[in-house]
């Protein structure tokens, strides 16, 4: 396993192995058991595998979300020692962005919905960052939590759109024992939030078990419903779509082919969730 800092250092390296398929897996760091199965996929599936370290200044629409993102790299590399990973790339704020990136990239209509409306600029500053790595680590295969689904789909729409050639592929959510998605943020919960945080995932199974019987409006306000018997959770939306179109899903869609997706504050933080129901 070797560190690699510099983009031009990465790089050459990936021209030297061009004959070798290489798998990539970009991360924000603070590692849980959801980045390590999307680093066993790729191990599985290409010669080499990158993993990049990056808190991505520019897909906060927040600056105090920013400062207070965890940040534990050494405890990351520890993690990482326990897969199959070759080279981490773990580059400071100027090798990824030397010049501002000021380009608006077209990302679709599914840009604009759910985490595009609640975080202006948050996408753009996520394909701004995910079309530099790409192009540093110049990967086969890449590799993307389908937790966050909407950032998957808008990562294949970057690749077709400016030819990245990568193959985008989404991995399954992971989850902890009771239910509740592993991610970075939920370091940042204390004991009681992280309590609290397990009726995300309650909502989505509950409108999952009544998707047959209700109509997508009925789902949406039955999830609200049961989450404002947590007071203390501030939902920011709960939607049903068609996980295509990211549109209303047709009247005869069947189980299964509809996507639940919720935002909610627990406590300062802010957790995303989704369930195909
Ligand atoms: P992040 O470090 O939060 O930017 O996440 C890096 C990658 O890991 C993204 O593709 C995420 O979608 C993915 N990821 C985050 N949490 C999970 C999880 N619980 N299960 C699977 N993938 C995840």
């Amino acid at each position: 396993m070797i560190v690699i800092r510099k983009a031009s250092e990465m790089t050459s390296l990936a021209e030297k192995l061009s004959d070798k398929s290489i798998g990539f897996v970009p991360t924000m760091g603070a590692l849980h058991k959801g980045h390590l199965s999307l680093v066993k996929k790729s191990s599985s599936e290409n010669d080499i595998t990158v993993v990049s370290i990056f808190v991505n200044p520019t897909q906060f629409d927040d600056p105090k979300d920013f400062d207070r993102y965890p940040r534990e790299v050494e405890h990351d590399l520890d993690l990482l020692k326990q897969v199959d990973v070759d080279y981490i790339f773990l580059p400071s704020g100027t090798e990824i962005y030397p010049e501002k990136d000021e380009h608006h990239y077209e990302l679709g209509e599914i840009s604009l919905k759910m985490e595009g409306a609640f975080r202006p600029g948050h996408f753009n500053g996520v394909a701004s960052v995910v079309k530099r790595l790409f192009e540093i680590v110049l990967p086969k295969r890449a590799y993307f939590g389908l937790k966050d689904f909407q950032q998957f789909r808008i990562i294949q729409n970057l690749n077709t759109n400016f030819n990245l050639g990568v193959d985008v592929i989404g991995c399954e959510t992971i989850r902890d024992e009771d239910g509740l998605a592993f991610s970075s943020r939920n370091k940042l919960l204390s004991k009681e939030d992280r309590e609290l945080a397990i009726h995300l995932s309650k909502t989505l199974r509950l409108m999952s078990e009544n998707s047959t019987s209700m109509s997508h409006s009925e789902l949406e306000n039955l999830g609200k419903q049961y989450l404002t018997n947590y007071p203390e959770i501030e939902i920011e939306y709960v939607k049903v779509v068609d996980p295509e179109s990211f549109e209303r899903p047709s009247r005869n869609t069947r189980k299964g082919d509809r996507l639940a997706l919720l935002a909610a504050k627990v406590g300062r933080v802010r957790l995303i969730d989704n369930m195909k129901i």
